[in-house]
């Protein structure tokens, strides 16, 4: 399955929501919770744990 992201900058290869990686279902992400993930992205996720501030993602909530 592929889905397009409008918060993908396609060109940067990044995310803007997150001004960082596009790793589907990271928090903060607009799936985080409501996608199945593949091992692949899990491990990227727990990689990235950690790596996005609790501050950030609580204005992101509010936006
Ligand atoms: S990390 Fe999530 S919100 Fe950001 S571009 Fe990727 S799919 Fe979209």
């Amino acid at each position: 399955m592929t889905f397009h992201c409008k918060n993908y900058d396609i060109v940067e290869d990044k995310c803007k929501r997150l001004h960082g990686e596009c790793v589907p279902g990271r928090r903060g992400c607009v799936v985080e919770g409501r996608v199945a993930l593949s091992e692949e992205l899990e491990e990227k996720i727990k990689a990235l744990n950690g790596t996005v501030s609790e501050e950030f993602l609580e204005l992101l909530k509010k936006k």
